[in-house]
Order: structure tokens, then C-alpha cells, then sequence
């Protein structure tokens, strides 16, 4: 009888902290945001060693950082640029299209791969992590560190973005292209010619609507009258700014067609749109300058030299249901998809 009991009891205690757990749990969930709920439910979070690639070529890559060379595979190193460069939030057809830019790039920085390469300016690796030489570049581990909470979820996403285009890369007439990009165009890209010397057939002005609802699509300075002086009398001897004629001494002459400025008086001097941006830390060259007492006000539109793939409308464009191929065949005019790998199956099949 005794021993029965003590049966019962033991099954109604298991019973009891099953129902225990599993209501913790409940409460555990409900407040989990609805994407780390859905994925709890779905199954396994990705860890930073799960994201494994079948690589077929590698790249040498400068850590500036550390100052150390190290070699990775070109598809992790998509994956660490792609996830560097823009934000994980956005739609899957839109890194899809950044990972194809940043894979171009690689690919072009390439010695064991490209004949005609360009490798970094540093002379010691193909590519290096510093975005003002190469472009950006993080560690698997420090991207899981930046995303936090929303890692799993941000990794599996670019991790999918990467390897459904495995070797794909963006060219024109049968060569990898220069799949310059930029933060937000503010509604319509630039010409290259009116940004760097050269004028690229694909790298054209084209419309990008829908930006607006994107960070970086507008900002406003406030600089003193006094820094504005002196920055540019600095960088622009001729100019002879004065403080109490800065109204009257600063001025928008030209615009492209983009509305960004070609050229502007400053002082005894002009300079371009894209000078003045530089000087005075802008976020885009497509600015309008009023004064205010001792105050100048500088309202830009965009964020980036705003030539080829504008990052906010590639978004944009996949939230209106595009796929990455039509976006990079709109910020790339006259391009194609194509793959590297098949030219190099007799050397290191995939
Ligand atoms: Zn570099």
C-alpha cells in the first residue's frame, strides 16, 4: 500500500514540475519579440560555426586592425562584407544584391583568380578590412556580437543570401563591373563621371524612389559660422572667407540634373559640390546652405556619393518585390549575372 502511494505521489510530483516548465516557458515566450518567438518554435539557432561554405577559392585578406594577413574563403569573405556593409534588417533580395557587389569586388581584387586584378592599395594582400581603401569587413564572431539577440536570425538570412548566388558576381559585356554602392541616393543616383574621373556605361543616373522611409535619406548640420571659415580657407587658400560675409560669400552655382552640386562659390574660389561635402563632413552632395546670425545650416538629402546600387532603394525595390537580380540590373543599367566558378572547374572543382 505504502509503496503504491509513494508511486502516486512521485508520478503527480513529475507531473506537477512538467507543467511547471512548461508554463515558464509560456511566459518565457510571450515575451519574446514574434521573429525569436517563430524561430524558437521552428528549430535551431545558428551558431557563429555553423556558417560553413563548400569554397572553391580563397582571399587574402589584410586585417588593419591587426596587421595581419590571413587567408578565407571568398564565400565567408562575402559573408563578412556583405553583413559589414549593409544593414541585416533588410529585405533577403536586397543582400542577395549586396553580396553580388561585394563578391564582384573581391573577385577583381583577386590574383588567383582574375588576370586583369587590382589588388589592394596596400600592396600585401587582395583586399584589405579598411572600407576608405577596400570595403568593410568583420569577423564572423564580431557580427554575432554586433546582432546580438537578433543574430541567429540576421545570419541565417545573409548566410542565405550568400549561398543560394554562390560565384555569382555583376558584369558588363563579359566583365566583372565596378559595383560602387552607397548608402541612400535620395531619390535619384549620379552619373560616375560627375562623382570620379571616369565616365562607366552601367554606372549611370536612374531613379530610386521610395528612400524616404529609410535612415540617412535626410539630415540637417548645424555648423558655427567660425568652423565653416576655417575649414574651408584651410582646404581652399584662394577662397579668403570672412565670417561677417559668409552669407554672402557662400553660394550654390550648379546643379546636376541628380540635384546635386556641381559648383559653389566660396569666396574668391569655387569648388565642387563634392569638395565642399568633403570638407565639411556632409553626408551627401546634394546640399542647400542657408544662414542664420552666426550659424550656417546645411540640409542634405541622401547619404553616400550616391553613384550605382543605392543600398536604401535596393530595399526599397525588394520590399515592392524585386528580386536581386532586377535590382542590380536597374543600379547597374545594361549588366548581367554570371558565375565565376564554372572557368575554374578543372582547377579546383566545387
Ligand atoms: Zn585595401
Amino acid at each position: 500500500m505504502l509503496h503504491r502511494l509513494n508511486k502516486k505521489r512521485i508520478v503527480i510530483i513529475i507531473l506537477a514540475l512538467s507543467l511547471t516548465v512548461i508554463i515558464v516557458r509560456g511566459i518565457f515566450f510571450a515575451f519574446l519579440p514574434l521573429p525569436q518567438f517563430l524561430e524558437n518554435l521552428s528549430g535551431e539557432k545558428m551558431k557563429p560555426k555553423d556558417i560553413l561554405f563548400d569554397e572553391v577559392a580563397f582571399i587574402s585578406v589584410f586585417d588593419v586592425k591587426t596587421n595581419r594577413v590571413f587567408e578565407v574563403g571568398l564565400e565567408e569573405y562575402v559573408f563578412c562584407a556583405t553583413a559589414a556593409e549593409m544593414p541585416a534588417s533588410y529585405e533577403l533580395e536586397a543582400i542577395k544584391a549586396q553580396a553580388l557587389a561585394a563578391r564582384t569586388y573581391a573577385f577583381t581584387h583577386m590574383r588567383e583568380l582574375y588576370a586583369d586584378s587590382t589588388p589592394c592599395k596596400k600592396g600585401l594582400s587582395d583586399v584589405c578590412t579598411d572600407s576608405g581603401c577596400c570595403q568593410s569587413y568583420k569577423s564572423i564572431e564580431s557580427l554575432f556580437e554586433k546582432w546580438g539577440s537578433n543574430a541567429s536570425r540576421y545570419a541565417k538570412k545573409v548566410y542565405e543570401a550568400v549561398k543560394v548566388t554562390k560565384g555569382e558576381i555583376v558584369s558588363y559585356q563579359g566583365e566583372p563591373i565596378l559595383a560602387l554602392f552607397h548608402a541612400s541616393s535620395g531619390g535619384v543616383t549620379e552619373n560616375s563621371e560627375n562623382v570620379f574621373s571616369s565616365a562607366l556605361p552601367y554606372l549611370v543616373s536612374v531613379d530610386s524612389p521610395n528612400e524616404e522611409f529609410h535612415t540617412h535619406f535626410a539630415d540637417t548640420k548645424v555648423l558655427s559660422a567660425e568652423y565653416v571659415v576655417e575649414a574651408i580657407n584651410t582646404s581652399f587658400l584662394e577662397a579668403n572667407l570672412r565670417k561677417a560675409e559668409l552669407s554672402k560669400q557662400i553660394k550654390v552655382l550648379e546643379r546636376y540634373i541628380s540635384g546635386r552640386v556641381k559648383t559653389v562659390q566660396i569666396g574668391n574660389s569655387t569648388c565642387t559640390g563634392r569638395d565642399l561635402r568633403n570638407t565639411l563632413g556632409l553626408n551627401s552632395a546634394n546640399f542647400s546652405i542657408e544662414f542664420d546670425s552666426d550659424k550656417v545650416i546645411i540640409s542634405t538629402i541622401g547619404f553616400g556619393h550616391g553613384v550605382g546600387m543605392s543600398q536604401a532603394g535596393a530595399n526599397a525595390m525588394a520590399q515592392a518585390g524585386s528580386n536581386y537580380i532586377q535590382i542590380l540590373t536597374h543600379y547597374y543599367q545594361s549588366t548581367e549575372v554570371t558565375s565565376i566558378y564554372p572557368k575554374y572547374d578543372s582547377i579546383s572543382p566545387p
